[in-house]
């Protein structure tokens, strides 16, 4: 797992803070719905809350220790009462959720509390949820699920309204390029990347990523052309980007990219502004299947023409 949970704890402090409340009262739910873009982080965060349940060495705030034998063992998936199940493929399938119920049902190893959690539960099958709702009514024994999701809004209906939903808070671009500067990438690339991703981890897999690094010098080529207005511009366009994006989720790429460099330009707020608006109608048009080229070749018209 790539996220660890005291820095999934940092980036949500409401969330901690009202976790370790209700710890201390003893008043944790037998199931939540963890709701977050970024999987990595969400599933961190519900490893916290599990420690939460099951640390032996609890502080005065409720907090768990994070270090007894029980936390670390969580932490590392190494504790035997915690289950943790995700999609076979493209559902979860009912004999998974009875193979996890079955498991659920058994006595803790550990004597203590059970726990499990799913990944991307937005994909349980109505027949697959409707063998938990059960379970989350009527616990039996001092049993937990947390649903971990990153589209409540697709969540079994039955599962939402018998579960609290907490939503993590989208992480701000200055964290993100805090932390790619604290992981030796150069403070230039970290803006650009920050700009241009969602979560921590989707930020941290751009740093490598060939096709991503090879989009970021070309897209600046090509900025650099449009802000001298030179007509280069539009050769740009055939040469180079038509060919390097040919999916559209690479188009939209390319544009996120743009933006990030018109952003990061030393250029007045207003034409910042209008630049940005330009490539957000061209982004658009992309959307209404105009071709890639099209788009592209207007936007220099537009951006080189601009009052
Ligand atoms: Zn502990």
């Amino acid at each position: 797992m790539k996220n660890n949970i005291q820095e999934v704890k940092m980036h949500q402090p409401q969330l901690v803070r009202f976790f370790n409340k209700v710890s201390a009262e003893q008043k944790i739910n037998h199931s939540y719905i963890f709701e977050g873009l970024d999987r990595d982080d969400v599933y961190a965060f519900s490893l916290w809350i599990a420690q939460l349940v099951l640390c032996r060495e609890k502080q005065a705030d409720g907090s768990a220790c994070g270090v007894c034998s029980v936390c670390r063992r969580v932490a590392t998936l190494d504790y035997p009462d915690l289950l943790t199940i995700e999609p076979d493929g493209q559902s979860l399938k009912v004999e998974q959720i009875q193979n996890a119920k079955q498991i659920m049902m058994k006595s803790a190893l550990e004597g203590q509390a059970k726990i499990l959690i799913i990944r991307d539960s937005e994909k349980m099958t109505p027949s697959s949820g409707n063998r938990l709702l059960k379970f989350i009514e009527e616990p039996e024994g001092e049993t937990y699920i947390f649903f971990l999701t990153s589209q409540a809004g697709q969540l079994l209906t039955t599962i939402k309204s018998r579960c609290q939903q907490f939503t993590f808070m989208p992480i701000s671009k200055k964290v993100i390029t805090a932390d790619l500067v604290a992981k030796q990438v150069p403070q230039s690339k970290a803006e650009i990347i920050a700009e241009v991703s969602n979560s921590l981890s989707e930020a941290v897999e751009l740093i490598a990523d060939e096709w991503f690094n090879d989009a970021k010098s070309n897209v600046e080529k090509w900025y650099s052309y449009l802000s001298k207005r030179d007509p280069l511009a539009f050769v740009y366009v055939q040469q180079y980007l038509v060919k390097l994006a040919k999916e559209r989720e690479q188009q939209w790429l390319i544009f996120d990219l743009l933006i990030a460099f018109i952003k990061s330009s030393a250029q007045r707020a207003e034409v910042v502004a209008t630049e940005i608006d330009l490539v957000l109608a061209a982004r658009q048009k992309l959307k209404s299947n105009v071709s890639f080229q099209n788009v592209c070749e207007q936007l220099v018209w537009r951006l080189m023409n601009k009052a």
